[in-house]
Order: C-alpha cells, then structure tokens, then sequence
C-alpha cells in the first residue's frame, strides 16, 4: 500500500484546489479527471480530481482521507480540465465553482445508486449505429460552398455565417453535421442555441435528419434524471450531436470535431449570475483548444464577431438570399407616427394593413417588448405615480389579475381603489404593454382570432410550445408577442410583422442599445414572407411606427443593410475608445445603503497599482435600487487584454482578503454597464 494526494477541486466560494490523501497499490492509483467523495467543512462533497502528487504541503496532522473515488465513470478529459481552468483563470472564479456545477447532481452525490441505473437506463438506448443523413434537401450554391467549407475544414478555423434571416443557415449546419459524422467514425459535434424552449424545430429536424444517430439535449428545464443521461450520453461519447443552450459548452465532450452556434449575436449566451460567463466566447476557445471548426450564425452578428470577420480572423461566409426561391425578403416600411396619429397604440396604416390579412386569411405579428398591460399608473390630479417600494422602478399593472407587479423584485399588491396620496378613484395606465394591445385589437377585430405570446401568458410548462403550435396550424389570425416571438421561428402564413414602439431605446445611454435594437428588429422583420409568395401575390411587409423616420438605424432596416450599419457603428465605438476596441471588467457592489456600495468601491479602486489599465470612478447603477438593495459600480477598461488580465488577477487577490461587509462581485467582458 502507497499514499498519494490528490488535489481536488471543490464547489466552493474559496479560490481553492484542496489535498486529500488516498492510499491504494500503486496501480489502482485514481485518475485525473475522476470524481471523489471528501469530507470538507463537516460535509460530504463530490470533487474532481484535478492532478494527483506524491507530496502535500499540509502538515501530516492536518491532511484527511479522501472517502472515495467514483471508479464507474471514465475520467473527464485533459483538455475538458484545461477548458475549465480557462474559464476560472479568465472569469476570475474558483475553479470548482466552473468544473463542478455544470455536472449533474447524481453524479455529484455521495451515493452511487444513481449513477449505476442511470448508466444502466444509457447501456439500453440504442447506440448511433449509422449516421446517414436522410432526407436532405438539395442545397443552393452558397449553402453548399457554405457547409462543404466547414465540413472539410480541417484544424481550429472560426466561421461566421452570416445569412439574411430566412436563407437556411439551418441546412448549412446540418449539411455540415454530415460530412463531419460521415468523415470521422466517433465525431461528436455541439449545437448551440440561445433559448431551447424557442427552437422546438431545431431539435425535430436534426432527430429526424439523422435518425440513426443518438441526440443528447441539454438545457436548464429537464428533469435531473434527464440530465443526467444527457450528460452521460455526452460523457460517454455515445451522443453524436449535442443541442443545447449556453451551459452545454462546459459539457464533456471526448470525441468533439465541430461546434456550431445559431444567433451568435444573442444576449442569452452570457450567463448573469455567478460565473458570469460568455459560452460562445468560451466556444471560440474550445475550438481553439482542440483545433476544430468553429461556425458562428447570425442575420445579424455582433459588432466583436463582425470585427474579427473583417479582420480576417474569421472566414465570413455569406448567404445573400432566402433559401426559398419565391420568398423574397419582406418590403419594411416605416409610419410616422408624428402624421398618422395612432390610435390605442395602432396607426390607421398598420390597421388597414391587419385587416387586409385577415380579407386573405394571412397571419400578423405585432410586435411589442413590454409585458403587461401598462407599464405604469397614475393619478392626474396630484401627480400620484405606481413606484415599487423596493425598487427603482415602477409597478406594471396587470389589469387581468386586477395587480400591479414589479418585474424587478416581484412584489405584488392590489390596484388600489384610489390613489393613495389623494384619494382621487380616478386612476390612469399610461403606456402600453401585449395586454393592452390586446384588449385594443380586441375591440377592433371582434373576429379575430387573437393570441398574445410572453412570459406571463406562458407561465406553464409547455404552454408556449402549445402556443407556438397553434400559430404554425394557422389558428391564429393576429399575434402578439414581446421578443419571445422574434427568435427562429420559421411561421409560414405569415406576411405582415407590425412593429408597434421601437423608439425607447434609440435614446438609451447603453452604448450597445442600437446593435441590440437593429438586431431586434432585423429577427422579427425576418418572420415575415418565409414560405413565399403571398395569395395576394405581394411581397411581405414589416411597418415600423416611429416618430424618427430620419433615423439611420430605421434607414438600416429599410434596406436590410447591416453590412454598411455595422460599419458605421463600428467606426463611432472606435473612435469613442469603446469595446471590441477597448477590453472591459465592472467590479459592482451591493448594499442596503449605496454609500456603503460607493466607499467599498472607492477603496477598491485605490487599493492596486494599475499601469495600463483605467479605473473609473464609482457611479451608482442606472437601476440603482433593486428589492431593497442598492447598487453601485466600478469600470476598469483597457486596450489590452493580457494587461487588464494581470491586473484583475492581482486586484481580485486583495480584494478576496478585504474585511468587507457589501456583497461584491466582478464581471470581465460585462453587456451591460
Ligand atoms: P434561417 O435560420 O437562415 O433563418 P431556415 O434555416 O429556418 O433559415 O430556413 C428557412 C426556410 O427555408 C425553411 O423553411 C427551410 O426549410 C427552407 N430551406 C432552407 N434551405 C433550403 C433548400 N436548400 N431548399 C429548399 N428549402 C430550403
Ligand atoms: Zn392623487
Ligand atoms: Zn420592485
């Protein structure tokens, strides 16, 4: 008998790999990359085993016995360690809190009954036996020179695949897919999307595309027996094609050959909480890692994709048309709402425009990205407003459930009969949310059948699938929808999309607001006309209402120019010395009192020497108070990226040991600041 340490890493808050020691025959000696069972801080914990030594610098006294080792399962691999490594060292986080979560709970706890059947219920699925393709329909020419590039691409080769919405960047992937299964015997390849619960088709059409392949999915809304096989069909390697959203990229993956992301521009791959990471930043390093084919797909890429694209870094392969030869890009047009004065929120252009739909038994989309019924109300007579107590914000009024509702910290309380200050009953919504355009279409079309699509009206479990089903059935007529609606979905009776109030965020003081609201409005133009040619035999038509018809960025839209608009905005971040021209990290802190935010802030800012690196001033957050916590927050900014690294990396050091009683947290490449 021999004993060994073997450094584990533990999902702990401390920036920590911790020895055990284990005794066996040296040839039983466990492996790195292996599961194993510690007492830490009077608990049983599930570790990983991140390298095994001879040697500890624990005092013998103090060392402990590792409980167990979990033999059943195969070690993760190097480079899955490495990738793990990565994201801590780069996000600044434990590395147990990065390896460890992302693996399922039954193989995390101390008993093995689980495991075993879960590994039971794997060895009886059938295995992927053949991967054919079946059905493949026959790809124009950009498609094809598309998916035989990434198909045939050999080494680490980024892709961005930039298609106008409707082009059939889906059969490039899957055309791809393909010639990877067919060319490497045990290839396993990573799809990722932004939101499974919205791209239902994705995973129908790659089940049925390879019907002989097995198709691991992973996201969070299964089940934890789900997961579980899911990740061990990956682990295993016996999943050929993963699908999943942005936690699949820290899957175990043995055999992975290519990694595709669809709506790489999409704000859903970066987690906003605890490791606040970018999964198709991270993707872009996994390819790099193992020297594969990376394809990144959007209508609409962001500016950090689009720049490396134009840098040369990226092959940009484009698809200029919609892959259905009669389905012509919609016609967007814009209202002036300035002139033609709307009524409950609808123009008479977009109205005659609806009833012209439902005369040809065509389907509409209206568009809104505000939930509820009116995003706040008040009284006219003293000025009353529906502030949240808790929050820097206002109550929604929820007329339905007869509630006002914050959206920030969730409070709930009954409309009251009267406003509270003067006690006028005469209390009114202002603004407008999906209910309320409802109700309004209501009263307009007493014919219609009408069908709102957002967070509160799909509250249960399957029913926005529910949903979505009735709209592709062509039982619905008018639909009306927050961005819920805007992502994917491929609805072939429709031919109008109206876009009811997009002007907010053309004056919002979040520098990526207009890359945001161009992409917005390009995805959901992008529903409309996508089987062709209309009964009228017209092209499909968006109409945006705005009261800034001279705005470049509706110009943009017009003219399905993101090319030129992408540009432009590029060129204005580099001269505003802002990313991806400047690299970025926001220390934020959280208090009951925001002095006590500023101060932490404050001291945090002079503690370190920070040459090549700028500190900006502490500034309360835009949304400063949220349940009754105030927020504050720190910018550091650099044109280097190694340099703001070495100082994040010396900074987070000291600031782990400061005595401080604000919560505080750091997020490197942050989205919102
Ligand atoms: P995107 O994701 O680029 O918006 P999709 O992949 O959803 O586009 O494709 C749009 C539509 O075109 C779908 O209905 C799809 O079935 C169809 N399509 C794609 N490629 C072809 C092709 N080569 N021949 C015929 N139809 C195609
Ligand atoms: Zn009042
Ligand atoms: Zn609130």
């Amino acid at each position: 008998m021999a004993h060994c340490i073997l450094k584990i890493a533990l999902d702990t808050p401390l920036n920590a790999v911790f020895d055990y020691r284990w005794t066996c025959e040296d040839i039983d000696r466990p492996q790195i990359g292996q599961f194993a069972l510690v007492s830490f801080a009077r608990r049983e914990m599930m570790g990983l085993i991140v390298d095994i030594a001879d040697h500890s610098d624990v005092p013998e006294d103090k060392l402990k016995d590792a409980l167990a080792v979990r033999t059943q399962l195969s070690p993760v691999s190097k480079q899955w360690l490495a990738l793990a490594g990565f994201a801590a060292d780069y996000y600044q986080r434990p590395l147990g809190e990065v390896a460890l979560p992302g693996v399922p709970k039954n193989v995390r706890v101390p008993k093995s009954v689980p495991l075993d059947n879960a590994l039971k219920k794997l060895a009886k699925l059938p295995d992927s036996h053949d991967p054919t393709p079946h059905n493949m329909p026959v790809l124009n020419a950009e498609q094809q020179a598309a998916a035989d590039f990434i198909g045939q691409a050999d080494g680490y080769q980024p892709v961005l695949l930039y298609g106008v919405t409707g082009s059939g960047k889906t059969e490039v992937y899957l055309q791809a897919c393909a010639e990877v299964l067919e060319r490497t015997p045990e290839a396993q390849i990573l799809i990722m999307v932004p939101e499974i619960n919205l791209t239902p088709q994705l995973e129908g059409n790659i089940r049925a595309r390879f019907p002989g392949v097995m198709v691991a999915t992973l996201h969070s809304s299964l089940s934890e027996g789900e997961r579980m096989l899911h990740w061990l069909a990956a682990h295993t390697g016996r999943a050929r094609i993963v699908l999943g959203t942005r936690l699949a990229i820290l899957s175990s993956l043995p055999h992975l050959k290519l990694i595709v992301i669809d709506e790489e521009h999409d704000p859903s791959y970066k987690q906003q909480e605890g490791l606040r990471y970018s999964a198709r930043d991270l993707a872009v390093w996994r390819a790099w890692q193992l020297k594969i084919p990376i394809v990144l797909g959007s209508a609409t890429p962001s500016l950090e994709t689009w720049h490396h694209a134009q840098a040369g870094r990226y092959k940009l392969l484009p698809l200029r048309e919609r892959a259905v030869k009669s389905a012509v890009l919609p016609q967007v047009k814009l209202i002036d709402m300035e002139r033609d004065k709307p009524r409950d929120g609808l123009t008479p252009p977009l109205v005659a425009a609806l009833k012209l739909r439902m005369e040809r038994g065509e389907q509409s989309l209206l568009f809104l990205n505000r939930r509820g019924y009116s995003p706040v109300i008040c009284c006219e007579s003293c000025g009353w407003v529906s502030d949240c107590k808790r929050c820097t914000s206002f109550m929604v009024l929820h007329k339905g459930e007869y509630k006002l509702r914050c959206h920030h910290c969730s409070l709930e309380m009954r409309i009251p009969r009267h406003c509270p200050t003067c006690g006028n009953i005469d209390l009114q919504p202002v603004g407008r949310g999906t209910q309320r355009v409802e109700e309004g279409l209501q009263a307009m079309f007493p014919e219609a059948r009408i069908l709102r699509i957002d967070a509160d009206s799909t509250r249960r479990k399957g029913s926005a699938q529910e949903a979505f089903d009735t709209v592709h059935r062509g039982d619905v007529d008018i639909l009306i929808g927050t961005q819920m609606v805007a992502k994917g979905h491929d609805f072939k009776k429709l031919t109008l999309v109206g876009i009811m109030n997009p002007d907010t965020a053309l004056f919002s003081q979040d520098y990526r607001a207009s890359e945001r609201l161009f992409a917005q409005l390009m995805q959901v133009a992008g529903r409309a006309g996508r089987a062709g040619q209309t009964e009228g035999g017209s092209a499909a038509e968006v109409l945006i209402q705005t009261r800034y018809t001279q705005h470049p960025l509706y110009g943009a839209v017009v003219n399905h120019d993101y090319d030129r608009f992408a540009s432009a905005l590029l060129q204005e971040r580099q001269q505003a010395a802002l990313p991806p021209y400047l690299f970025q990290a926001l220390l934020r802190a959280e208090a009951p009192e925001l002095a006590n935010a500023l101060a932490f802030l404050a001291e945090a800012r002079d503690c370190v020497e920070h040459p090549g690196v700028t500190i900006n001033d502490p500034i309360p957050m835009s949304m400063t108070r949220v349940h009754n916590v105030d927020r504050a927050q720190l910018l550091v900014e650099s044109p280097s990226r190694p340099a703001l690294q070495a100082f994040l990396r010396e900074w987070m050091h000291v600031l782990r040991d400061m005595k401080t009683r604000v919560k505080w947290s750091l997020e490197v490449d942050p989205l919102d600041i």
